[in-house]
């Protein structure tokens, strides 16, 4: 078997379907030539795949965007990647070819990208089957600030509670986050000013988050952030760099001196606990947060 490595190695880099590896923050780890001619990948290169797509969508080259807003697809698109063990989709490339890609996403955060080109075999069940995936992408996003609604964000909670993981690693950790006094900015600066103000923070806390955490926002001013495989200790500073990273880059035209600021529960994960549960307990950490003065992490005792 062991001689058979180099030989299953040159198999995977001369096969015409395109394979990928990423690791759990989003980085092509591996490519084969098939993958990289048709990503434009330099030998050796080994980018995020947010980068990949930013690079080729302005260079128009690689995987068509039909969306009006490139960011907003690039943010949709990372609230669902890498969250279900596998993803199959139907995909055009911008040079006329159909590739079927599979994604397959390991619990410690890899991901196998295998796509096949089935330009041949395009059917008249293509626009159906598109506008399914779309009507399915539309179920799962929170159309003001482009990040998952609550039902989706709730479903990779659930996902995550029941990954198999040994008993020495932490199955992850849970926070909610609340912008504070968020009636304030809506009373002095308008509605308008504060669905931007949302969609800031949104954008600022996915930035501040790996490929394989999730984030979602639960309704008004509330976000959910899942840390899959990090345990209470770890997430404190991670969470605590993500209020700071608000109050410091989330600003408001009408008056730069005002500094946003959130509070947030967080609490590790129990394997086999009931999502409500695990939910229940970061609420608590968050009113704790709340009544204890604001701007602060809490984590639930
Ligand atoms: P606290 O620090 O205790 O969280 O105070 P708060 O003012 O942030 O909390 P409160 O629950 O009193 O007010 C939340 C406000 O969020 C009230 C509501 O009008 C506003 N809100 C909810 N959803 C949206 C939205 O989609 N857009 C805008 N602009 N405002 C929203
Ligand atoms: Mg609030
Ligand atoms: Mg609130």
């Amino acid at each position: 078997m062991q001689d058979l490595t180099p030989d299953i190695w040159a198999l995977l880099g001369h096969t015409q379907a395109l394979i990928g590896i990423y690791d759990p923050s989003g980085r092509l780890v591996y490519a084969n030539e098939a993958f990289r001619t048709t990503f434009f990948i330099e030998p050796g290169e080994t980018p995020l795949w947010c980068d990949l797509m930013r690079r080729n969508y302005h260079a128009g080259r690689g995987v068509r965007i039909s969306h009006p807003c490139f960011e907003d697809w690039l943010q949709s698109t990372l609230s669902r990647r890498g969250k279900v063990a596998s993803l199959s989709a139907e995909t055009d490339l911008l040079d006329g070819r159909w590739l079927w890609i599979v994604e397959s996403t390991m619990p410690d955060g890899f991901m196998l990208f295998v796509g096949t080109d089935i330009t041949r075999q395009r059917c008249s069940q293509r626009e159906l089957r598109q506008e399914r995936d779309i009507a399915v992408r539309f179920s799962q996003i929170d159309p003001l600030t482009s990040i998952s609604n609550r039902r989706h964000i709730m479903d990779v909670l659930e996902t995550v509670l029941t990954t198999d993981v040994p008993p020495s690693r932490p199955l992850g950790s849970l926070c909610i986050l609340d912008i504070d006094l968020f009636k304030t900015v809506n009373d002095r600066f308008g509605h308008v000013t504060g669905d931007s103000v949302l969609v800031d923070v949104a954008r600022t806390l996915r930035a501040g988050l790996r490929t394989c955490d999730a984030l979602g926002r639960l309704g008004g001013e509330e976000f959910m952030v899942i840390l899959p495989g990090v345990g209470a200790e770890a997430a404190q500073p991670i969470l605590n760099r993500l209020l700071s990273l608000i109050s410091h880059s989330c600003k408001i035209a009408q008056d730069p001196d005002y500094v946003l600021t959130c509070s947030a529960g967080a609490t590790e994960l129990q394997p086999g606990e009931r999502s409500d549960t695990a939910y229940s307990r970061a609420d608590r950490a968050l009113y704790d947060a709340k009544r204890g003065g604001r701007n602060r992490l809490m984590l639930a005792s």
